[in-house]
């Protein structure tokens, strides 16, 4: 779609945490059982991948909790337009758990005691739809927000670009929050390349976050 070309990303350092930015994609997904507590371990090899391209940072497990925050989305009085919100961003975040073995998987919660919240506000580049600020404790990340532009998304009068935006940029920023500081360079096959349009995690992601909780956690892994 032609809009996806104006999606601008910024790093904005905060006192121990770090921020990005971008839009996303993804594909279909139904609901899933998620298992409970699981500890990550994987297979090294999945190609092709993109981890040497980005600075990869990470969960210490999973499954982690999800709060969706709409008390400032734009419309949200209306009443569909709150399971559009909800089921875009529920959408994206459950895509990125197709990588299998437990890896990305995400539980919605109802309180904002969250691992990740999703909210709407302002963010560092006024022309970016969203953005993501991580918290790390240790060498793992303890906490992680993604910041919807709230003027951005208040210009989306019809449906089908709320819904086609709010996924494009939650699937890109959620691949921030599960994984990647950076953006790929070398392919654009991927939701994590900047300006990326592509509605669903690709094969190259899902490797690259496969990629990147395939190492047992004894090894270490530098912030960002
Ligand atoms: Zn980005």
């Amino acid at each position: 779609m032609k809009h996806s070309t104006l999606r601008i990303c910024s790093f904005v350092f905060l006192l121990g945490a770090l921020a990005s930015c971008g839009g996303g994609s993804n594909s279909e997904k139904s609901s899933q059982v998620i298992p409970s507590d699981v500890t990550i371990y994987g297979s090294c090899g999945n190609t092709p991948n993109y981890k040497n391209e980005i600075l990869i940072s990470r969960w210490k497990r999973f499954p982690i909790t999800l709060y969706v925050d709409l008390s400032n989305a734009p419309g949200v009085d209306i009443g569909n337009n709150r399971s559009i919100y909800r089921n875009a961003i529920l959408y994206s975040a459950n895509n990125w758990s197709s990588a299998g073995n437990g890896i990305g998987a995400i539980i919605l919660v109802s309180t904002p005691d969250a691992d990740i919240v999703v909210r709407f506000g302002s963010t560092p580049t006024a022309d970016s739809f969203g953005s993501t600020s991580v918290v790390f404790d240790g060498n793992y990340k303890k906490k992680a927000t993604i910041n919807l532009n709230l003027q951005k998304f208040s210009t989306l009068s019809q449906t089908i670009y709320l819904d086609y935006w709010l996924k494009i940029t939650t699937t890109h920023e959620m691949g921030h929050v599960l994984m990647a500081y950076g953006h790929p360079v070398s392919t654009r096959n991927s939701v994590m390349f900047q300006g990326s349009s592509i509605e669903g995690p690709t094969l190259e992601d899902l490797n690259t976050i496969r990629e990147a909780y395939c190492r047992v956690d004894s090894q270490s892994y530098p912030n960002p």
